[in-house]
């Protein structure tokens, strides 16, 4: 087996290879260090799970020790897709440059451009940038790219699905063609194909093999799950990954819990908090000092359960995640790879479990076939949801409440649903859900009756509150009967509907 001592790094490399706990180099490293140590192109084809990260970072460190930055000309430069992947190429870098002075800047968006200019005014050893905010420094004349030597993309294929090609074809006009390139993708799409075709000179191309999917340490299991009705479905989502969560009890350590739309990753972390559990949501729509303390948090171990989009999570380096949860089925086979990659990481033991309703059946067909075997079916824990069981005890965000109207004198008011304003005390059973879960079910009708009756109370008070005339109206259009003209009838049902 392939030993560091054996790669030609740099011995202060090695040092701190040893303090990061590596013992010996993962198939990405064993096979991409040598020949990026040689000064060649080099074009992996690996996930994040593989180590792939310090493939590129320790032969560009050990390259980088020689020689010495020049006041805004870049000597490497690392374009990753999300600002969360630069950050951990950059917290990489931290690690393995612990015992030799380069110096690095991280550029991505929602951190201000002049501190960032500072940097690479003084000179830059590493940048490390997502592609649209690098081109934005370089448009502003305060940066010169004729001086890399060196340039990684990490997660092509990711660059790929958020529209980044242009950028990085522009990024690789503007660096010298001397350059040495070190590409990584985790699939190779066409697309990805002609772009190494073009700019990789004759580069060495290792391939690591599915490591997540094939890994023997992570344990799968899908859960097949319809709904008891339609407008149901979704409250009993949640209620069914409420479960699953308890019935892991304290073998779940920390979980990432991946939705496919951003909308789903707010409600279901609310809904989760309201449940008493320790949840926060990750997308590309907060802002990034949110994201990042989100994401400090989990990996500090103090927020249990992460619940995230594909976008904001991919590279997500957290290297004990004892659970990954799929609310949905992804509808890209890759992304269940990438998601079920975040756990079983550096030969640890992970579970994955998945939640699949009938219309993504098909998208759960795409991923069996791509991982080349069936995930086992689970049941589901604790008790199936029930027709009694009503989806209004689960009280979810209010974002997903629709707004519902009432008419206030001379004015309309949008009010939330009340549903998604019961007390989570009152209803939510915290820590042990499926104990609980009667409790809930008895309480709901009771909340419904009561939130129905205040809604009806406001509604009367503000008929109270619109005078005499509307009074006489009222009166008017009840007193009809058997008279009441076909449009005034449609009217009244259209009020008492709403
Ligand atoms: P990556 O694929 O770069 O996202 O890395 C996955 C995880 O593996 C990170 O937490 C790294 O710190 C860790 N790692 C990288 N190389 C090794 C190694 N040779 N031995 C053990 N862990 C490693």
């Amino acid at each position: 087996m392939t030993k560091f001592a054996d790669l030609n790094l740099d011995p202060k490399v090695l040092k701190a290879i040893d303090e990061a706990g590596y013992e010996s180099p993962t198939p990405i490293q064993a096979g991409a260090i040598p020949p990026a140590l040689e000064g060649k192109d080099v074009l992996g084809i690996a996930q994040t799970g593989t180590g792939k990260t310090a493939s590129f970072t320790l032969p560009m460190i050990t390259m980088l020790a020689k020689g010495r930055a020049r006041a805004r000309m870049p000597r490497s430069l690392v374009l990753a897709p999300t600002r969360e992947l630069a950050a951990q190429v950059a917290e990489n870098f931290d690690t393995y440059t612990k015992h030799l002075k380069l110096t690095k800047a991280l550029l991505i968006g929602g951190v201000s451009f002049k501190e960032q200019e500072q940097l690479i005014d003084r000179g830059v050893d590493v940048l490390i940038a997502t592609p649209g905010r690098l081109l934005d420094h370089f448009e502003r004349g305060k940066l010169l790219l004729t001086g890399v030597q060196i340039m990684v993309v990490d997660e092509a294929d990711r660059m790929l699905d958020m529209g980044f090609i242009p950028d990085i074809e522009r990024i690789f006009s503007l660096t010298p063609f001397t350059r040495q390139t070190l590409f990584f993708s985790a699939t190779m799409a066409p697309e990805i194909e002609r772009i190494t075709n073009t700019f990789l000179s004759n580069p060495t191309r290792i391939e690591v093999a599915r490591q997540a999917t094939t890994s023997e340490n992570i344990e799968q299991g899908v859960v097949m799950f319809k709904g008891s009705r339609k407008d149901r479905e979704a409250s009993e989502k949640r209620r069914l990954l409420r479960d699953l969560i308890a019935a892991e009890g304290e073998a779940l350590t920390n979980a990432i819990i991946f939705c496919n739309r951003k909308t789903d990753v707010d409600i279901t972390a609310k809904s989760l908090k309201k449940y008493g559990m320790d949840a926060a949501p990750i997308h590309g729509d907060l802002d990034q000092s949110q994201r990042m303390r989100t994401l400090d948090a989990f990996r500090e171990g103090t927020l249990k359960l992460l619940v995230a989009s594909d976008v904001a999570a991919r590279g997500l380096d957290v290297p004990s995640v004892s659970h990954v949860f799929n609310f949905d089925v992804p509808s890209h086979a890759e992304d269940y790879v990438h998601r079920i990659g975040r756990t079983g990481r550096a030969g640890r033991k992970g579970k994955t479990v998945m939640i699949c309703v009938p219309r993504d059946e098909k998208n759960l067909a795409d991923i069996e076939s791509l991982v080349e075997k069936t995930i086992p079916r689970i049941d589901a824990p604790g008790r199936p949801a029930t027709a009694e069981e009503a989806p209004e005890a689960d009280a979810p965000a209010a974002a997903e409440a629709k707004p519902r109207r009432t008419r206030t004198r001379g004015s309309r008011k949008t009010e939330p649903k009340v549903d998604a304003k019961v007390d989570a005390k009152t209803e939510a059973p915290v820590e042990a859900p499926v104990a609980a879960a009667p409790a809930v079910v008895a309480e709901a009708p009771a909340q419904e009756t009561a939130a129905e009756r205040s809604d009806r109370g406001s509604s009367s008070r503000s008929s109270r509150g619109r005078g005499r005339r509307d009074e006489r109206d009222d009166k008017k259009v009840v007193g009809m009967g058997d008279h009441l003209p076909s449009f005034i009838a449609l009217s009244f049902e259209e009020r008492r509907a709403s």
